[in-house]
């Protein structure tokens, strides 16, 4: 027996129960790919042999258990062509995003114990960041909107940095910038893939090129360069539902929009990383410092423009009486 889809060999146990009358036999990695490509197509997860709907849930395991999850399909209620049955994609998303959550903070939990350095490095950021180098300290404060204008001293820079970053912050960028080839590293996502830490301004570089079908070119760099300081950007944790700024670093996962357990794409913002990998060092707290930082970044941003708004609007107004 063999795969309809990839042709792969099956043995009988690693053919797919499927929740239709469909006597297909499909390995999970195909019949996985072909209902999120249906989702994201037409809005609905439908067999690929019957176009049945198919109702997917996520089963994350147990606290103590083995790091992996288990999709479970079953036959959707309705053909899903009624106004009843309709189930919206926002829904579907964040009804798995919500199941798969359990085993998301334990795969970090399990990440931050297995990378003592994560913990070490948050505790004393300082000691970590003088190994790097002067030109790496000044990309990565440009990274999180900092500024080295008149920083001339290695000191300085590590000073500014700690000041914009924090500890647990900055033990995850060192992990990722040293540790990317190792064991057990980069972090596993809900769904077996990798995680990728990204900056926020990549990951939205990432969106606009394949998702919304802008193409790679200086533009992108100028419509970031223009606007990533001011505009949410469309990024959204997948762990604390928040929109990301664009200043936020992000884990994503590789397998993109590629299964049906986050057929929109998968993120981690870099503030849920810490609040799991490096748990109970007061970073906590230090991560909801950062958060409400970075939302007070947004909300001058948007004073600023609304002030410039209705300083154009107070022009005109006198302009007209005075006209
Ligand atoms: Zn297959
Ligand atoms: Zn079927
Ligand atoms: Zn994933
Ligand atoms: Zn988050």
């Amino acid at each position: 027996m063999e795969c309809a889809i990839c042709f792969d060999p099956l043995l009988e146990s690693e053919r797919l129960p499927l929740p239709c009358r469909c006597t297909v036999p499909y390995c999970l990695g195909c019949w996985d790919r072909a209902l999120a490509s249906s989702f994201n197509s037409a809005g609905h997860a439908r067999c690929p042999s019957c176009r049945r709907p198919v109702r997917v849930d996520f089963d994350p395991g147990d606290e103590d258990g083995p790091a992996r999850g288990r999709l479970i399909f079953s036959a959707e209620t309705g053909d899903g062509s009624s106004a009843e049955d309709a189930v919206s994609k926002e829904g579907v998303v964040n009804r798995l995003a919500e199941q798969a959550a359990p085993l998301m903070t334990r795969l970090l939990r399990r990440f931050g114990e297995r990378h003592s350095s994560l913990r070490a490095i948050a505790e004393a950021p300082s000691e970590a960041l003088r190994g790097r180098s002067i030109r790496e300290l000044k990309a990565w404060l440009k990274e999180v909107g900092g500024s080295d204008s008149g920083l001339l001293e290695k000191a300085d820079l590590i000073d500014a940095l700690i000041a914009k970053a924090g500890g647990g912050m900055i033990a995850s960028r060192v992990v990722a910038a040293t540790e990317g080839g190792g064991e057990g590293c980069p972090p596993l996502c809900v769904c077996g893939g990798a995680l990728e830490r990204l900056t926020g301004r990549a990951r939205m570089r990432q969106l606009l090129i394949e998702q919304h079908g802008v193409r790679e070119s200086a533009n992108i760099d100028a419509l970031l360069d223009h606007a990533a300081d001011r505009l949410p950007s469309s990024v959204i944790c997948d762990l604390c539902d928040t929109q990301l700024s664009p200043l936020q670093p992000v884990y994503t996962c590789a397998n993109g929009d590629a299964t049906i357990l986050h057929p929109t794409t998968y993120d981690v913002c870099e503030v849920c990383f810490v609040r799991y990998a490096v748990e109970g060092l007061g970073d906590e707290a230090l991560a909801t410092e950062r958060q409400l930082l970075y939302e007070e970044e947004e909300i001058e941003a948007q004073e600023e423009v609304e002030a410039q708004e209705s300083g154009g609007r107070g022009e005109a107004a006198r302009g007209a009486l005075e006209g």
